[in-house]
């Protein structure tokens, strides 16, 4: 059993166990065993087609629980759209990770997920849909809603703040309707995810309804985002390939936590950095040792709008069975003022950005080294957060037909108040 609970050793599952369970015992998240984790052979890998090296690369990430075929061919499906690397200048580059169905990285991961997840009930012969609940502020809902549209395996119910998501943002799982259910919930994300986990509490639903949680708690989600950083190192000149670090805007530390699974791996990362808005829990965890989520702070990047990192605990897993890791590791805080102003440096060297790749942008600038060519991870499509960006830079930003096709559609959302027995009954009554 490849997998293990880091809050519970003794519970090691399959990678299809982990990506049905979603959480372990103690709330504990389903991690490779690192020291059993393999070097790849990286030159071979990064001369493949990307769907084939992910296939490899996948495979190793699950103990060989999914076969190098299989997962070449879930790659295929679910990988299928670009990943660039564009130069934004002399010294950065940008890995746009946003050409996806909802124009957001998380197309990797949520994509991924719906085949495994299908695939694990399979293995299992299980037949009953999963009811998947995720809270959201925005991209993770239109992920993963696009992901397991109109598939047998689940049905999708994506809580979200009412007035709070951009009216466009939410259209994208709100105008999908079949197996996705939206509920615009008149209270703040906290509330969203507070319903979320009195969800996952009550054992008679989690049994009823077969509950899953689509966020980056499920590995499979994390495994799919360690390929697009292969796919970056195939894209660089070898004269780059060496000296490339990597800057990762981040909140919940899923997409940074792929960044070091690849160089775990052997990939030539020079350096990984975590790039956070004002909410820095891990800055100063870095710096302190102390651990202390200050309240959750607004900012314009707020898809990172998060003082209590969930993926934390597997970073740390990483750390501590490799220090040599941690030596090429650091995390740094960017203030509202700092992404303005690299929003508008991007700009002006000719790179429409969005704030979230903007605060990597700046985090980088920061901490660049002699010689160092940096790879910012670029997780948003600017149309994404058009009104924000138009209004910073003065530009007006053209939408891309994904966007521009949901707008003339119906919203088929319920509104509901921020409570528990409403949102159960609404659960428990569909069939
Ligand atoms: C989710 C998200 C992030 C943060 O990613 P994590 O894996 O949670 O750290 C950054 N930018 C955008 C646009 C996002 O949607």
């Amino acid at each position: 059993m490849p997998l293990v609970n880091l809050a519970d050793e003794s519970q090691c599952v399959s990678f299809y166990d982990a990506v049905r369970i979603g959480l372990g015992r103690s709330q504990g998240l389903f991690f490779p065993k690192v020291e059993e984790l393999p070097k790849l052979p990286v030159d071979e890998l990064l001369a493949m087609p990307f769907a084939q090296r992910s296939g490899v690369i996948l495979s190793a990430l699950a103990g060989g629980d999914i076969s190098i075929e299989d997962a070449t061919e879930m790659a295929q499906q679910a990988f299928n759209f670009a990943a660039p690397v564009v130069a934004v200048n002399e010294a950065v580059s940008c890995l746009e990770l946003f050409h996806g169905p909802t124009l957001a990285f998380k197309d990797f991961g949520a994509r991924f997920m719906a085949l495994a997840l299908a695939k694990a009930k399979e293995v299992n012969g299980d037949n009953r849909p999963s009811t998947i609940v995720t809270a959201t502020s925005g991209d993770t809902g239109a992920a993963v809603a696009a992901a397991f549209y109109r598939q047998s395996s689940a049905r999708v119910v994506v809580l979200y703040p009412q007035n709070k998501v951009s009216p466009l943002q939410a259209r994208l799982f709100t105008t999908l309707g079949d197996n996705v259910q939206s509920i615009a919930v008149n209270g703040d994300f906290d509330q969203c995810q507070a319903l979320v986990k009195q969800l996952f509490n009550d054992a008679e639903a989690v049994n009823h309804l077969n509950l899953n949680s689509a966020n980056s708690i499920n590995i499979s989600r994390l495994f799919a985002q360690v390929c697009y950083y292969f796919e970056a190192w195939a894209q660089l000149s070898t004269d780059k390939q060496n000296r490339t670090t990597i800057v990762v805007p981040s909140g919940n530390f899923g997409n940074v936590c792929a960044a070091l699974l690849a160089m775990q791996l052997g990939l030539p990362i020079k350096r990984v950095i975590a790039a956070t808005n004002s909410n820095d829990t891990v800055p100063r965890y870095l710096q302190s040792r102390q651990w202390q989520p200050s309240p959750t702070k607004q900012t314009l990047s707020n898809a990172m709008d998060i003082s209590a990192p969930n993926n934390w605990p597997r970073v740390e897993a990483l750390l501590a069975h490799n220090p040599e890791l941690g030596g090429r590791f650091e995390s740094v805080s960017v203030s509202e003022q700092d992404t303005v102003e690299a929003l508008q440096a991007l700009h002006s060297q000719g790179y429409l950005s969005e704030p979230h790749t903007a605060v990597a942008f700046s985090a980088f600038k920061k901490q660049q080294q002699q010689g160092e060519h940096g790879l910012i991870v670029g997780t948003a499509h600017p149309a994404k957060f058009a009104e924000l960006v138009e209004q910073i830079l003065g530009a007006s930003i053209e939408l891309p037909k994904r966007l521009q096709h949901v707008i003339g559609k119906a919203e088929l959302n319920q509104t509901m108040e921020p409570d528990y027995q409403q949102l159960r009954e609404f659960l428990f009554d569909y069939q």
